[in-house]
């Protein structure tokens, strides 16, 4: 197995796909300095998609909030009052 082959094969192991090709690339890149680096990278990678996946909002919900404001009343400051205290119009 080549580095370039065993490179291609681990982007299955972050696919959750356990075949054949990725034992084969895990047993070359633990020989393998390059690939053994390239596994690093990988991981890294997956570790920030994860970590982005758990602060990313659910598809759509920007626009149900977009939806619920347009329903809200508007409101408008009171004089004197800086802005700190709103009144229904
Ligand atoms: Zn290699």
């Amino acid at each position: 197995m080549t580095c370039e082959e065993a490179q291609r094969s681990m982007h299955y192991h972050f696919d959750g796909d356990d075949h054949l090709h990725v034992r084969k690339a895990r047993a070359h890149a633990a020989s393998c300095t390059d690939c053994g680096r390239h596994v690093m990278d990988l991981e890294m990678v997956e570790q920030g998609l994860r970590s982005l996946q758990k602060f990313a909002a659910p598809p759509g919900l920007r626009d149900r909030i977009l939806e619920a404001v347009r329903e809200v009343p508007q409101k408008r400051p009171l004089r004197g009052t800086g802005g700190l205290m709103t009144r229904e119009q």
